[in-house]
């Protein structure tokens, strides 16, 4: 086989494309895994990885999910703290722990696995620039000039996905789109260690700020808004973080001695409340570049990883027949939402409910104290 030519074509190293790969090793294909970054690389991000990814880990192989449990740096989450405008604090626990992890940490491990095998070749610091398919096979045109030629490309280019706009003709929908800013801290008075804070605080709803417990006495702290909402409002996400820091008493108080690690950076998510047709011929897509993050909560990992594994799945089925039509790789979009609907419909309701009702939020947030409720809302979630 020439050295540009290859059964399975992946674009991006994030979450969807390393699990994609490792879910593909022990088939035998021949795999490129491109990223126009080198890892370790940064990706911005709420750095919570969900119990549900050690699901998906432990389903191709149970080594995985130890080897996750095993890894350092990361901090066990077992809590969620939800604080209304009036600072009234709803907690509860998970049933399954979950991590923050650094994404730049979690990514390169992620990817360490997935070319741990001899079928990959993994092409790093070299962009995408050009995708294309007919009936008999995919190109991928290389930054450098290189042609890769495969039977079928999966898109795993996250938000800003080249596959998505030139094969999936996906156009970036700004009330199914948020927009949301990080920046790591270190200090931050009263970290718990142990619990994902989510503040909803006037003055700055729709939308929602975060405090996330990493390890090292670190914190993931961030904001983040539909952008619908922010090109309304012309809300300035960057701003806003600065003065729910600088000028909310409750909030200014616990960062008075703390040290900001980075300037402040932002990134878009799309969202899973809008549905598109995620494959087509000879591609699939993945991950952000399918628009598969929860519209309410902002993760986007575990649906990444998961989306992955299905498309590899795919492959696996429609390989033996060398049967990559548009027909054939529809199943995949009919699993993906078949997995992932429900959840998003009914979250982006919650969203849209929510949104600038503070009422509406300190009554939840009450509610949700009573005793029995809790325990439900513990169930809710994993
Ligand atoms: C501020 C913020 C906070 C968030 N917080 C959370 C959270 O706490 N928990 C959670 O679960 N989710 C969170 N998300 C969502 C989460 O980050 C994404 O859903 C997740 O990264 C999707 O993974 P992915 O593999 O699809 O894409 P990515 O992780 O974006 O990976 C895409 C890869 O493709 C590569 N690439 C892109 N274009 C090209 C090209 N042309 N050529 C070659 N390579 C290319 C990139 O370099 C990148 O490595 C957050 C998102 C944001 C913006």
């Amino acid at each position: 086989m020439h050295k540009n030519t290859f059964d399975v074509i992946i674009i991006g190293a994030g979450p969807a494309g390393s699990t994609c790969a490792i879910a593909l090793q022990k088939s035998g294909l021949r795999v490129a895994l491109i990223d126009k970054e080198t890892f370790p690389r940064d990706k911005i991000c709420g750095d919570a990885v969900s119990s549900v990814a050690k699901r998906i880990l432990r389903q191709i192989d149970p080594v995985l999910e130890q080897s996750l449990l095993e890894f350092a740096p990361k901090s066990n989450i077992q809590q969620a703290k939800l604080y209304s405008p009036d600072f009234t604090t709803l907690e509860f626990s998970f049933t399954k722990v979950g991590h923050c992890i650094r994404r730049k940490d979690f990514d390169n491990w992620l990817f360490t696995h997935a070319i741990n095998n001899t079928n990959i070749t993994a092409i790093q610091d070299v962009k995408v620039n050009a995708v294309s398919t007919n009936s008999t096979q995919a190109v991928v045109e290389l930054a450098d000039g290189r042609v890769l030629t495969g039977k079928v490309l999966v898109g795993c280019d996250g938000a800003h996905s080249i596959v998505a706009k030139k094969l999936g003709n996906i156009k970036v929908d700004r009330k199914h789109y948020s927009g949301a800013v990080r920046q790591y801290y270190r200090n931050v008075k009263g970290l718990s260690g142990k619990a994902l804070e989510v503040y909803f605080l006037k003055g700055f709803l729709p939308g929602y700020f975060w405090i996330f417990p990493l390890s090292d006495n670190e914190a993931n702290v961030g904001f983040g808004m539909l952008s619908s909402v922010i090109t309304e409002k012309k809300i300035d996400l960057k701003k806003s973080l600065h003065d729910i820091i600088h000028t909310i008493p409750e909030i200014n108080d616990r960062f008075k001695d703390a040290e900001a690690l980075e300037d402040i950076k932002g990134f878009g998510l799309p969202l899973g409340s809008k549905k598109y047709t995620i494959s087509g011929e000879r591609f699939m897509l993945c991950g952000d570049a399918a628009s598969l993050i929860d519209p309410f909560s902002g993760e986007g990992i575990e649906t990444a990883m998961e989306s992955g594994k299905f498309a590899a799945e795919q492959i696996i089925k429609c390989y033996p027949n060398n049967n990559f039509s548009a027909k054939a790789l529809h199943a995949y979009d009919e699993r993906v939402y078949k997995k992932m609907w429900s959840n998003f419909k009914n979250h982006y309701y919650l969203q849209r409910i929510l949104s600038n009702r503070v009422w509406l939020i300190r009554l939840l947030i009450k509610v949700g104290n009573i005793g029995w409720v809790n325990r439900k809302i513990t169930k809710l979630f994993y």
